[in-house]
C-alpha cells in the first residue's frame, strides 16, 4: 500500500519499541466470522440479535440457553483459519516490537496464528472453554458440544448439575479483574497502541485508547468505519486490515529483540 497515511503509520511502527495491539471482531471477518456492528455485522442485519446476549436472560430463560447452545454448535469459529492480519501480528511479535495483544475476540485466532499465548489477553474470554455458573468448574467447549451433538439440548455441569455457559463475557457480566489489570498496564506501558478492527463501542476495552494516549503512546487506528476515539490517533487507516497489517509488519526487523521498560515483561506481571 502506498499512501501518505500508510507511510506515516509505517514510520510509527518502525520507531516503536513496545507495541500493544488492541483487536476486535473486524480482524476476524476475513476468516469468515462476522462482526457485530460492521456493514455486514450480525447486529447491523438484525437489530434484535443482541437482545438475549445478557447474563440475566441466559440465567432465567431455558429457551435462551438452548438457542445459545445451538448457535455455539453451528458457530463459524470451529472451521475458521487465521488470516493475513493475524499472521502479520505474529510477524510483528517476531520482529521484537510487539509486546501484548489485547483482544476483545473470543475466537482464539491470534493463538492459532502463532501469537505467543502468554502475550494474548482475552478481555471478553474465550468460546473454546466452558464455565459452570454454579460451582465455577471450567472445561473444554468441544466436550460440551459433543454432548449437544449427541442430543442434549442444554448440557449441565457434570460436577454440580449447574448451568454451563461459554467462558465468554456476556452483557451484564464482570470482566476478569486480573486480565483487565494486565490490559491496562499494557496500555500504560506501550509506546505505540495499534488498534485493529474494532468499533470501540464496548467499555472498558475502548477506554484503553485514551488511557494509552494520555500516558504518552502514539495511537494508530485501523478500522473501516470512524470510531469515537479517532481523535486520539496520530494516524487513522480506513483500508481493510488484511491489507494494512501485512504492510505495517513488513518494516525492517528491530535489533536486539525489543527493549523492556521498567514495567518488565507483561507476561510475568503477577
Ligand atoms: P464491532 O462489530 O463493534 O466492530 C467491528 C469493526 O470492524 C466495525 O467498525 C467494522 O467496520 C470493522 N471491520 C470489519 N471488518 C473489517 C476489515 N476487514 N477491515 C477493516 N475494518 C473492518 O466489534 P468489536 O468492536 O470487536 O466489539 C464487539 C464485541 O464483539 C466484542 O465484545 C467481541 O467479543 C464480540 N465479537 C467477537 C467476534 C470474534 O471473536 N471474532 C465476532 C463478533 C463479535
Amino acid at each position: 500500500m502506498a499512501s501518505d497515511t500508510c507511510e506515516a503509520a509505517r514510520a510509527l511502527v518502525a520507531s516503536a519499541h513496545r507495541i500493544t495491539v488492541l483487536t476486535g471482531a473486524g480482524i476476524s471477518t476475513d476468516s469468515g466470522i462476522p462482526d457485530f456492528r460492521g456493514p455486514d455485522g450480525l447486529w447491523t442485519r438484525d437489530a434484535d440479535a443482541g437482545r438475549d446476549a445478557t447474563l440475566a436472560a441466559y440465567l432465567s430463560d431455558p429457551a435462551v440457553r438452548k438457542q445459545a447452545w445451538q448457535s455455539r454448535l453451528d458457530h463459524p469459529i470451529w472451521t475458521a483459519k487465521p488470516n493475513a492480519a493475524h499472521k502479520a501480528l505474529v510477524e510483528l511479535e517476531r520482529s521484537g516490537r510487539l509486546r501484548t495483544v489485547v483482544t476483545q475476540n473470543i475466537d482464539g485466532l491470534h493463538q492459532k496464528a502463532g501469537s505467543d499465548p502468554h502475550r494474548v489477553l482475552e478481555l471478553h474470554g474465550t468460546l473454546h472453554a466452558t464455565v459452570c455458573l454454579g460451582c465455577g468448574a471450567t472445561g473444554w467447549m468441544r466436550d460440551a458440544l459433543k454432548r449437544v451433538a449427541e442430543g442434549e439440548a442444554e448440557p449441565d455441569c457434570l460436577r454440580c448439575g449447574g448451568i454451563l455457559k461459554s467462558a465468554t463475557i456476556s452483557f451484564g457480566q464482570e470482566l476478569d479483574g486480573e486480565v483487565l489489570r494486565r490490559a491496562r498496564l499494557a496500555a500504560l506501558d506501550c509506546d505505540l497502541l495499534l488498534v485493529v478492527g474494532t468499533s470501540l463501542s464496548v467499555q472498558p476495552a475502548a477506554g484503553l485508547v485514551p488511557l494509552a494516549a494520555r500516558a504518552g503512546a502514539q495511537v494508530i487506528i485501523c478500522n473501516a468505519e470512524p470510531t469515537p476515539y479517532d481523535v486520539h490517533a496520530a494516524v487513522v487507516l480506513r483500508e481493510p486490515v488484511g491489507e494494512v497489517l501485512p504492510d505495517l509488519s513488513s518494516v525492517p526487523p528491530f535489533g536486539g529483540g525489543g527493549q523492556f521498560s521498567s514495567w518488565g515483561d507483561p507476561s510475568t506481571w503477577s
